[in-house]
């Protein structure tokens, strides 16, 4: 078993250049995998290093392991990594050409393929056109794992949720004896067992790191309370962003909110007060918007202000802090926007800035869509309840007077954990208190 580990970590040293695993959980998983007897369940944060789990075994495995994300651009820029160390990965993607296209399948069509990843979106799972060819591999045992990135994305009830992902149950089915591994950053309870049975995995191995992360430090804001809402927020920049401005570089930040005018208007007033920052959402042209995201990226704007189609793929580690300028949708979808602070392990900071009439729009808003989809499929469903359930867990996180951390550990079904502060109600709790007494007293007026 020894001789096993050195030449695990070997591996690990020859293949990707690294001399040790990022955590146990890492080794954990890449073993379990390796074993190949069970199926594997992954929940770990971004940036934890997930891809190795697949590519490692990959490596040391017979045949091809085919790899699904839901993106392309994800996709590239992992095939680019891959190519870089010398390791046969390639996509097959809508925007392949012909001739490429013709070159892969010749490979995976041969006797003893080159290729050991193969990275494909959902959409491509289900062409015709590619049937024949994973067929043919599974019936010569050449498919050595199923790796499903983001699995998330096969949940209705999360973020993110894609109806191509749905799909891979069928896939799943028509690949009998393939060892599957479902990856994914976050997943409450009902989003983990969503994910086993679409993926229809069978009992399982789960590997979860735990929730809590006591580097991030939470609060909530009544925005109402406030005199003037934006230089309460430029107040809590600045004050992020001092905490560190030394050697290893100025910190930056990410400003969520709802719609595309609040991105403008935040991002104008911010500037206007002296923080370089920018919008981000659906509304720019796509070169403006890549130029937002770079700028941010390399440094030259500290603060990002974006709706919530920024951010999936993106591991900045520096970011100071995270502020929700407006209610997010449920808390899980919460807790994995304000992860995106203090990736580095430094302290960091999540503000909520809370107001009930944005409470009442947000419901307003998932009641209404909750509605078309009913509508759409003529019965209601669990995931409608839960996507009012999950919101009215984003909504007590705000409301309650109790520990920020132990209400994101209670969704996620983790036990209670030592906070020591690193929330506004472990750390003052009868300011917390005195807020909401004011919110109430304002609303009764
Ligand atoms: P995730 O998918 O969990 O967000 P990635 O797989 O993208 O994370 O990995 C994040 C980063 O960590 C990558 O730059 C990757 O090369 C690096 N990484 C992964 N495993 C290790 C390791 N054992 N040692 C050092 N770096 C690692
Ligand atoms: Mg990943
Ligand atoms: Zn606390």
């Amino acid at each position: 078993n020894k001789k096993a580990m050195t030449s695990l970590k070997q591996a690990l040293k020859t293949h990707f250049g690294f001399n040790n695993f990022r955590s146990k959980l890492q080794e954990d998983v890449i073993k379990a995998v390796l074993r190949g007897d069970r199926d594997v369940f992954v929940c770990m944060p971004t940036g934890a290093g997930k891809s190795l789990c697949y590519q490692l075994p990959a490596m040391l495995s017979e045949g091809i392991t085919l790899v699904i994300s839901p993106l392309i651009a994800l996709i590239q820029d992992q095939v680019d990594h891959l190519k870089e160390l010398n390791i046969p990965a390639c996509s097959i993607n809508s925007k392949l050409g012909m001739g490429e296209r013709r070159l892969i399948l010749a490979d995976l069509g041969s006797s003893s393929p080159k290729l050991k990843l193969l990275y494909i979106t959902p959409e491509m799972v289900a062409s015709p056109s590619f049937q024949p060819c994973l067929t043919d591999l599974c019936s010569r045992s050449l498919l050595s794992y199923l790796a499903v990135d983001e699995a998330h994305c096969v949940s209705q009830w999360g973020h993110d949720f894609r109806p191509d992902y749905l799909k891979l149950g069928e896939l799943r089915a028509r690949l009998p004896g393939v060892p599957c591994l479902a990856l994914t950053a976050t997943a409450p309870k009902n989003v983990q067992e969503d994910i086993t049975k679409s993926l229809r995995l069978n009992s399982p191995l789960s590997f979860v790191t735990p929730v809590f992360r006591s580097n991030l430090h939470y609060d909530v804001i009544f925005r109402d309370l406030l005199p003037n809402p934006y230089v309460h927020l430029h107040a809590f920049i600045k004050k992020a962003l001092a905490m560190e401005n030394d050697s290893k570089g100025q910190g930056c930040g990410i400003v969520y909110c709802r719609t595309r005018e609040g991105c403008e208007t935040v991002a104008y007033q911010l500037t206007k007060l002296g923080v370089s920052a920018k919008p981000y959402h659906a509304g720019l042209k796509a070169g403006d918007r890549t130029e937002a995201q770079n700028d941010w990226m390399q440094g030259k704007v500290l603060v990002i202000v974006a709706t919530i189609s920024f951010g999936m793929g993106v591991d900045k580690a520096n970011v100071r802090f995270v502020a929700h300028w407006n209610l997010a949708k449920s808390l899980a979808s919460y807790y994995q926007e304000s992860g995106r602070a203090g990736r580095d392990g430094l302290p960091s900071s999540c503000r909520t800035y809370y107001s009930p009439k944005d409470k009442e729009q947000m419901n307003f808003l998932i009641r209404q869509e909750v509605a078309r989809r009913q509508e759409k499929r003529g019965t209601a469903k669990e995931s409608d309840k839960s996507a009012i359930t999950d919101f009215e867990a984003m909504v007590l996180f705000c409301e309650q007077e109790s520990c920020r951390h132990a209400s994101i550990s209670k969704f996620f079904g983790d036990k209670t954990p030592n906070c020591a502060g690193a929330c506004d109600f472990c750390r003052n709790p009868k300011m917390v208190r005195a807020q909401l007494e004011r919110a109430s007293a304002l609303s009764t007026k």
